[in-house]
């Protein structure tokens, strides 16, 4: 970030402005970087007039600190002269958003009820604000001199801030000590350090890289002006090059940039500085040229660019995998940008730059910023900086890539609509697919939205009228999807050992791939080893000591461990509960698949991809190489695999056990499973030769694994709607769910209860706006502990949004002094997806 004034120590005491200048000054309003609702009315200094403008970081004075804030725009509405604090400073030379997203800002703090400022921040890329915290000196005329301080770890810090003064963790990191805060409070007492706060740079900054050039034009010859042979060859390199990175210089000509200080003090070179913008693609990637498009997939493009002329629109674009719908988001975008416009493509959250960015990126160059959870922090704010400034126009990323700073959005596209990594589980608890048709409604814009297994939710809005569906119904080239046959693992009880899992139609199936050099993909939605080790004594589950769900077994690294909070324990640690040494090693996992496939298929080479196996930076990259080159003959992985990676090879696709997901304690149940299904199965068979697909389960007859089979999502959606319809849930209400979590059992179940009591006295004091509201709870959640807080949650419906804002409104503002309490924490989570 082009900081623009570098941040220094102000003087402690503020000069007072008159009030008379006070009432002439321009008035900014604000929203500050601090978790409050609301927005704040700064005056601006004469001095930084010109510099402020909507969209820039300010810093500003805020109760005792100072923070970070970020100009919205003028601001008209009254305030109390005396009152008005001016800003202290502007933080950046050019916009970190444009001023044609501060209603899109809004609207999303007022929907999701959360501070708008805090919305500013959740968008913009992480560690650019300069943060203030307290630091410590010595009083060097109070201080005890080396030595003579009796306490050893005083006497440590003492030492530690000889040389300057310290943050509290500088002091720790240097001393290699912890420093209770108490120690330093009673050092202040003594006199012999005193603390003040001070501002501290960002983590995040943009890189600079210096440049020289020529200065003047000059006929005299270089070597005619009397200068040493370096200075020579560095004017001359100049005058045949223009403009040169000093590096370069460096390389060519030893102690260049002594060099180019002389002799830019003889104004001779000019020296300039440039941001320079870290590659964060690694690999470079070739360009490509459009394939001609077919007659499908020009009918969708034609009807979408046809809406494209009147404003906003919605779509719905359904198209089995291999449809060429990333093909139509091209054409499209290309469209766009044409128009002058910019484009948005968000694609769900994968540990790894997708497909869709890397055919974007050939197609469209170095237009493409890629905003992704991937990339350092450096690297995001340098993508995010080239789209503030207008210098790229196609911006493309995870679930946050919604808030790319484009001034003028004309398509906004969601890849794979369905995916659940669209919705943020934490602080603004959003939803990224729902916000892509808002910001297009804002920006009149066109929204689409792809997947081959659309939501039950955007199925719904294309029968309410909200969204056109358009359709890709064929493969290209023909290719036929895979035919899916159902193995009833019912039918297995009698079988033992991996026999139960691995059946004698998959074994056979993997046999004859195998034969044929072909690759098989087998799906199971869990890793590790076995999921549910149980006492053989006691019977008791192996339970997580800090949350209520039971421990994985995972057999390479010989250790229990919990899958919500990582707690782990030795594998050969006894029962928790009677201290027995026996424990089953009960369920399964992609661990206890792998290995069980290696007796079975001895010459095959197996590898396995789930968070254990790619949790090292490149592991992915290097099992999806493995693939693609042929060398990994099965894949065993987790729901990893159905995401956005096209694997031409693989022609079977084994599903496990179907059922895993199907008894979640949530009403979305049956539609994640549908969905994990269907892409799954939707891998095989993209390459040359047809697909094949064998399904294993004990519900053959379950509607969701039916239609799975089928790939058929209208079939899904239409026994779906009917039991959703029947107890009132989405699509067919409007659903917002309290999270209420604390590390005190009592103290959470209390909290729980006082705001269930508030919801319901505000249910029956007779405001007839919240008359349509229910509320159910609070309940424990289904997870009802998890990284050692408790956790409660109250959830409402009603059959329109509008009610429920109103409410939550109601419960959230009135009660200021019960929701700030310390030790319970509650979070509003708007069109919650997980239940758990
Ligand atoms: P989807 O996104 O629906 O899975 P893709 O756009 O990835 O489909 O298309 C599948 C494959 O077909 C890709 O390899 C793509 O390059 C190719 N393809 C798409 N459209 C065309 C076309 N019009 N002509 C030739 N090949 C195409
Ligand atoms: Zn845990
Ligand atoms: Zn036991």
């Amino acid at each position: 970030m082009a900081l623009f004034v570098t941040l220094r120590r102000l003087p402690p005491v503020r000069p007072t402005i008159p009030h008379k200048k006070k009432a002439n000054m321009e008035k900014i309003e604000v929203a500050v970087s601090f978790p409050v609702h609301g927005t704040y009315t700064y005056g601006v200094p004469e001095g930084l007039s010109a510099l402020v403008c909507p969209g820039k970081r300010v810093m500003v004075p805020f109760g005792k600190r100072r923070i970070t804030g970020y100009v919205l725009g003028r601001d008209t509405r009254e305030v109390d002269c005396d009152r008005l604090k001016p800003i202290d400073d502007v933080l950046d030379e050019t916009p970190v958003f444009p001023e044609s997203m501060v209603p899109f800002f809004r609207w999303v703090a007022a929907y999701y009820v959360h501070p708008v400022g805090d919305v500013i921040c959740e968008a913009l890329p992480g560690g650019i604000n300069p943060l203030e915290s307290a630091v410590y000196e010595l009083v060097r005329e109070s201080t005890p001199a080396a030595g003579e301080c009796d306490d050893p770890l005083q006497e440590q810090v003492l030492c530690a801030l000889r040389d300057k003064p310290l943050r509290s963790a500088q002091i720790a990191r240097k001393t290699g000590c912890d420093i209770p805060a108490g120690l330093l409070l009673k050092m202040e007492k003594k006199k012999w350090i005193q603390k003040s706060r001070q501002v501290f740079g960002p983590r995040a900054r943009t890189r600079k890289r210096r440049y020289a050039k020529p200065a003047v034009q000059s006929d005299r010859p270089i070597d005619g002006m009397g200068l040493s042979g370096p200075k020579c060859s560095i004017l001359s390199l100049l005058a045949e090059h223009g403009e040169m990175a000093v590096d370069r210089l460096k390389a060519e000509v030893p102690r260049a940039s002594d060099h180019l200080r002389d002799l830019s003090r003889k104004n001779m070179v000019e020296i300039l500085e440039k941001p320079v913008y870290r590659d964060p693609f690694g690999e470079a990637v070739e360009p490509d040229t459009p394939p001609e498009l077919t007659p499908e997939q020009r009918r969708v493009v034609r009807e979408v660019t046809h809406a494209m002329k009147s404003g906003f629109s919605a779509f719905l674009l359904a198209g089995v995998t291999g449809s060429g719908k990333t093909e139509v988001y091209m054409h499209l975008a290309a469209r766009t940008l044409d128009e002058g416009r910019g484009v948005i493509v968000l694609v769900p959250e994968i540990a790894l730059i997708t497909e869709v960015e890397r055919r974007f990126r050939a197609r469209f160059g170095q237009d493409v910023a890629v905003l992704h959870s991937g990339l350092s922090a450096g690297e995001k704010l340098d993508q995010w900086m080239r789209v503030a400034k207008g210098e790229c126009r196609v911006a493309i990323g995870a679930r946050s890539a919604i808030f790319a700073p484009l001034a003028d959005p004309g398509l906004i596209i969601v890849d794979e609509e369905h995916d659940f990594s669209y919705k943020q589980e934490n602080r603004l608890h959003y939803n990224a697919r729902d916000l892509a048709v808002v910001r297009a409604r804002q920006a009149r814009a066109v929204a689409l939205l792809g997947s081959a297994t659309p939501s039950v939710q955007s199925i719904a809005n294309v029968a309410s009228r909200k969204f056109r569906e358009i359709n890709l119904t064929r493969r290209i080239h023909s290719r036929t999807l895979p035919e899916v046959a159902v193995v009833d693992l019912r039918k297995q009880k009698d079988q033992r050992g991996t026999a139960r899992f691995i059946t004698a139609e998959l074994k056979e199936a993997i046999q004859k791939t195998l034969a044929r050099s072909e690759q098989v993909l087998l799906f199971l939605n869990r890793r590790g080893f076995a999921s549910h080790p149980v006492c053989a004594r006691c019977g008791e589950p192996q339970k997580c000591r800090h949350c209520d769900i039971t421990l994985t077994l995972h057999k390479k690294s010989n250790i229990y461990k919990c899958h919500m909070c990582g707690y782990f324990r030795a594998a050969t640690s006894r029962c928790s509960h009677c201290g027995s040494e026996a424990i089953k090693a009960l369920g399964m996992g992609t661990e206890k698949i792998e290995t069980a496939l290696r007796p079975l298929f001895p010459g095959a080479r197996i590898a396995r991809m789930d968070r254990d196996t790619t949790a090292r930076k490149g592991a992915l990259v290097k099992i999806l190489k493995g693939l693609k080159n042929r060398e990994i003959d099965i894949l065993v992985g987790t729901q990893m695999v159905a995401k956005g990676h096209d694997f031409p090879g693989i022609t079977l696709v084994g599903i496990i056990c179907a059922d895993l997901s199907l008894s979640f304690p949530d009403f979305r149940a049956g539609e994640t499973t549908f969905q994990v299904l269907a892409q799954v199965a939707g891998r095989a068979g993209r390459g040359a030769s047809p697909g094949r697909v064998i399904l294993q389960t004990y519900n053959p007859g379950h509607f969701a694994i039916v239609s799975a089979r089928n790939q058929d999502f209208m079939e899904f959606y239409n026994q779906e709607v009917r039991f959703r319809k029947a107890i009132g849930y989405p699509p067919f209400s409007r659903m917002l769910q309290i999270k209420i979590s604390g590390k005190d059992k009592d103290k959470t179940r209390t909290h729980a209860e006082t705001t269930g009591r508030i919801c319901r006295q505000i249910l029956v004091s007779g405001d007839s706006k919240c008359g349509s509201v229910e509320v159910m709870g609070p309940i424990e959640a289904p997870l009802s502990k998890v990284a050692g807080r408790y956790r409660w949650q109250i959830l409402m419906k009603a059959p329109s949004s509008a009610d429920l804002q109103h409410f939550i409104r109601r419960v959230f503002f009135e009660n200021h002094a019960h929701f700030g309490s310390r030790d319970v924490s509650t979070a509003i989570d708007v069109d919650p997806m997980s239940m758990m």
